[in-house]
């Protein structure tokens, strides 16, 4: 379909980097307030959903990360990571979503009113730039040599690669807790390293016993005020209190968390606060940066605090800039939910 905003030099009203869910949040409620938008995005429409473990299930209820006030219906109480991805799909296609995929955006030249957006494929002019990368890009490096050896990966997807393997799992918050159960219920032979004294506050009520009690038994082996310090073929070397260990092991799962772009944020001009949490500077109820017309929305806004903003309450950064971009009236959002907190 052939669209005014095709013609090469045509001038949009927002540009929204990221086809996350609040990527397109931000262009469906640019669309029905009568703007034009267009959302660009490096990889697949929701890329990061895309790369979370298969069969997934959100710990939201449906209707807490819903878009553009379409319903979302799912099978049991929880969606799935496939029927979120299909319900996005399937908005994205109603609302008719601009979309532009593995784009990859690389600068912004110009100012409000007249920015020109750089990318892979060429350039978009536009008055308006939303900028929702999310975090899910760059994650938490362990620092440790071996790091880059191709059996360590800091995603995990599905537990089959590893049956019958020795699995070393690090990290102590869910996406670890539930990688080591997958993996040892699929016939993994799985090492749990934690940092912490304990597993994380923040592991699930539902998943928690299940874990404990797996190590209570020996099922999965746990090391706990413990980090790796080397990363080897054939093992990994792990510093323990009660002195050095080498353990025989076949695959590396890191699953130390995530972190926004901050060079490639910082590249667009955006100004982060000296909180420790690398938190960008932008106003609370516009989400309009100190880049005059560039704003912010989704999780990218909590900078390192990568829990702070979600889908939930995400979603409703798009109300607030698509409102401010119609002259009217905006409030601040509040980032606390009781649904859903830290994941990693
Ligand atoms: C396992 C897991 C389970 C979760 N469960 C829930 C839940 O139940 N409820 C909930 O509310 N939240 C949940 N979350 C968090 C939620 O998924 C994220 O907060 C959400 O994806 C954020 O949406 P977003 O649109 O801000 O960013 P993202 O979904 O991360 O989208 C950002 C997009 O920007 C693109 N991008 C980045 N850089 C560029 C560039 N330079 N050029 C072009 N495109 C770029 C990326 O490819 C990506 O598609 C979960 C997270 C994880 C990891």
């Amino acid at each position: 379909m052939t669209t005014d905003s095709d013609a090469p030099d045509a001038v949009l009203d927002l540009v929204v980097i990221g086809a996350g869910p609040v990527g397109l949040a931000c262009a469906i409620e640019a669309r029905q307030a009568g703007l034009r938008a267009r959302v660009i995005d490096k990889g697949a429409l929701v890329n990061s959903i895309v790369g979370y473990p298969a069969r997934m299930e959100f710990f939201s209820t449906p209707d807490l990360i819903e878009i553009g006030g379409h319903p979302f219906p799912v099978q049991g109480y929880k969606p799935t990571r496939e029927e979120g991805i299909e319900y996005y799909r399937g908005v994205a296609a109603r609302e008719q979503v601009d979309l532009r995929l593995y784009e990859r955006v690389v600068a912004i030249h110009g100012a409000r009113g007249d920015f020109r957006v750089e990318t892979s494929r060429g350039l978009h002019r536009t008055r308006h730039v939303v900028v929702a990368t999310g975090f899910f890009d760059v994650p938490n490096r362990l620092g440790v040599p071996g790091e880059d050896l191709p059996q360590v990966t800091h995603y995990y997807r599905e537990p089959y690669p590893y049956v019958q393997q020795r699995v070393a799992v690090i990290g102590g918050r869910n996406s670890a807790a539930k990688a080591a159960l997958d993996c040892y219920r699929h016939g993994a032979q799985v090492t749990m390293i934690v940092r912490g004294p304990a597993l994380s506050e923040t592991v699930k009520y539902w998943i928690r016993p299940d874990l404990e009690n797996r190590i209570k038994e020996g099922s999965i082996r746990a090391y706990f005020d413990a980090t790796v310090t080397e990363i080897r073929e054939r093992s990994i070397l792990v510093q323990t209190p009660d002195g050095p260990l080498d353990l025989p092991n076949d695959w590396v799962l890191a699953m130390t968390g995530y972190q926004p772009d901050f060079a490639f944020l910082a590249t667009l001009g955006l100004t982060f606060a000296d909180d420790g949490f690398k938190t960008p500077i932008f106003d609370e109820t516009t989400f309009e940066s100190e880049r005059p017309g560039l704003f912010l929305a989704g999780t990218v806004c909590g900078g390192m605090r990568t829990n702070r903003w979600f889908i939930e309450n995400g979603r409703f950064h798009a109300q607030q800039i698509v409102k401010h971009l119609a002259g009217q009236r905006t409030e601040t959002i509040p980032f606390a939910s009781i649904h859903w907190k830290t994941e990693e």
